[in-house]
């Protein structure tokens, strides 16, 4: 948080505070209060990083001192209008500042839907099977297979069934040989060939393999939006991959 910012906010504000309390009745001042504590916390989070432990108790901080610096004021000037009113604005600007600021949290707070604990990403990111918000920590998402924990226990699949959406782009199903992922016989599984090496895999090691050939890389064109930001970032292929999930399939 930057104090500067913080400091000549208050001190603006204190001088408003002044004004409105001494020459508005007391009804407006007490409504100026409650108006001082939301923009307090709108303020805060404006200026501070989600992260910063301080913004918690700044934006009631903030309000306290604003209209306490006002009714200050108004006893050092020996204003007529100064009263319990004053005091009673203190309490109304810290409450209003902790019932926004409560409120906003409750709202704006996100979490992984596996562990359930916050999530700290300024861009938080759903897995493309399932669309759950998900943390990026080891044990939620699978980064090498770009899907969540539970997708990948589950097998859910993220390409559709459609056979038109398959034809168009991996031609038509292959009537020989075997998938090469998971050894299934064309007879028993719907084997597709690679649009470049030729390679045949059934669909559902396609949908497993994100749509990659296993043999020389090249990705299922036009695939699911929900895929496409994770496989432009995609690592390099190693060939030895095809085998070992064949097995952890079995
Ligand atoms: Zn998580
Ligand atoms: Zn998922
Ligand atoms: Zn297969
Ligand atoms: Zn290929």
């Amino acid at each position: 948080m930057r104090a500067a910012y913080f400091i000549a906010v208050t001190v603006l504000l204190s001088l408003i505070s002044f004004v409105v309390s001494t020459a508005a009745p007391v009804a407006v001042a007490l409504l100026w209060a409650l108006a001082v504590g939301g923009v307090a916390v709108l303020f805060v989070k404006l200026i501070s990083h989600t992260t910063d432990a301080a913004s918690d108790i700044a934006p009631m901080l903030m309000a306290g001192v604003v209209v306490g610096a006002g009714g200050s004021l108004k006893w050092f000037t020996n204003a007529s209008t100064l009263g319990w009113w004053d005091a009673a604005g203190v309490l109304v600007a810290l409450g209003s500042a902790w019932a926004v600021d409560v409120f906003a949290a409750g709202r704006g707070k996100r979490v992984c839907f596996i562990c359930k604990l916050a999530l700290e990403e300024r861009v938080p990111f759903a897995c493309p099977r399932c669309h759950q918000v998900i943390c990026t920590r080891p044990s939620c998402w699978i980064a090498r297979r770009f899907r969540c924990r539970y997708c990948d226990e589950r097998e859910v699949i993220v390409f559709p069934i459609d056979e038109r959406w398959w034809a168009s782009r991996l031609g038509p199903r292959v009537r020989e040989g075997s998938c090469n992922s998971c050894y299934k016989e064309a007879g028993e599984a719907d084997l597709r060939a690679c649009g470049r090496c030729r390679w045949t895999l059934c669909r559902r090691c396609w949908d497993y393999h994100n749509g990659q050939c296993t043999h020389c890389g090249w990705i299922v064109p036009n695939p699911p939006a929900a895929l496409r930001p994770f496989l432009g970032a995609s690592e390099p292929f190693d060939t030895g991959r095809g085998e070992s999930d064949a097995r952890r399939r079995r």
